[in-house]
């Protein structure tokens, strides 16, 4: 099964992916972790992405398909893969048709994360994850069971926030998302694989209706 979670910044898309990870053995492809990879690394993409990504912009359609290319050749992804970040443009839905096709593989699902626009502002500042092993937390909606302590690894002290997760990055971003990435939809609806599920509901509710979806 291959799926897309579809969604502004802070709907949720990786919490999700993380969970189906874990209890479906999916591999989660995230050009945003791939790309604060690059950065932290120092490498040329990373170079290249910096600014771009602490503005709140998005990245050159160029660099973030060749990063895609590149992930789908690893062979993980035969345990099917959820693309979390990725489309966000118009011509990288048609990249990833045309990867997709080179690689005999196909999309099962588009869900989409719907959630009210004036709630993400919150969710993006009170967000913070561990470093060790990306587990994600928020400050009021999911704490760690014990503070400065990683439910997921044990990690301690291994809490960080992301430098674009401020108020103004976070309305470029959904400017971002609103002009370039909303328009793919029609896209794939004319596939007839796009689902709509209720992205402000809690945690585990939200994780219900992808499952009732997979399932089907
Ligand atoms: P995205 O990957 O779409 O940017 P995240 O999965 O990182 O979003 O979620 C953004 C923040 O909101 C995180 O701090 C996360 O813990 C929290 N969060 C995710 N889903 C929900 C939800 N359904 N209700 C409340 N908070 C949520
Ligand atoms: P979020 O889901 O919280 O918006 P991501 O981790 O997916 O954040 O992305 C962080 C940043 O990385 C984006 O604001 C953008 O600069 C860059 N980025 C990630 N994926 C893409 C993509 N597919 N196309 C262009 N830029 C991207
Ligand atoms: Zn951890």
């Amino acid at each position: 099964m291959n799926i897309i979670l579809l969604g502004p910044p802070g709907a949720g898309k990786g919490t999700q992916a993380s969970r189906l990870v874990h209890e479906r053995g999916m591999v989660q492809l995230s050009t945003g972790d791939i790309l604060r990879a690059a950065v932290a690394a120092e490498t040329e993409v990373g170079r290249r992405a910096k600014a771009v990504m602490d503005a709140g912009e998005l990245v050159s359609d160029e660099i973030v398909n060749g990063i895609l290319s590149t992930r789908l050749d690893e062979p993980d992804i035969e345990q099917g893969f959820i693309l979390d970040g990725y489309p966000r443009t118009a011509a990288q839905a048609e990249a990833l048709d045309r990867l997709l096709a080179e690689k005999g593989k196909k999309l099962d699902h588009i869900i989409e994360l719907c959630v009210d626009e004036d709630s993400l502002v919150d969710r993006i500042t009170g967000r913070f994850s561990c470093c060790k092993c990306g587990a994600g937390y928020h400050d009021r909606y999911k704490l760690p069971k014990i503070p400065e302590l990683c439910d997921v690894c044990g990690a301690e002290d291994s809490f960080r926030r992301r430098p674009d997760d401020n108020e103004q990055t976070v309305r470029n971003r959904l400017a971002e998302y609103r002009s370039k990435t909303a328009p793919i939809l029609p896209f794939y609806e004319a596939k007839g694989i796009v689902s709509r599920i209720d992205g402000m509901a809690p945690i585990a509710q939200v994780s219900a209706a992808i499952e009732a979806i997979l399932e089907r």
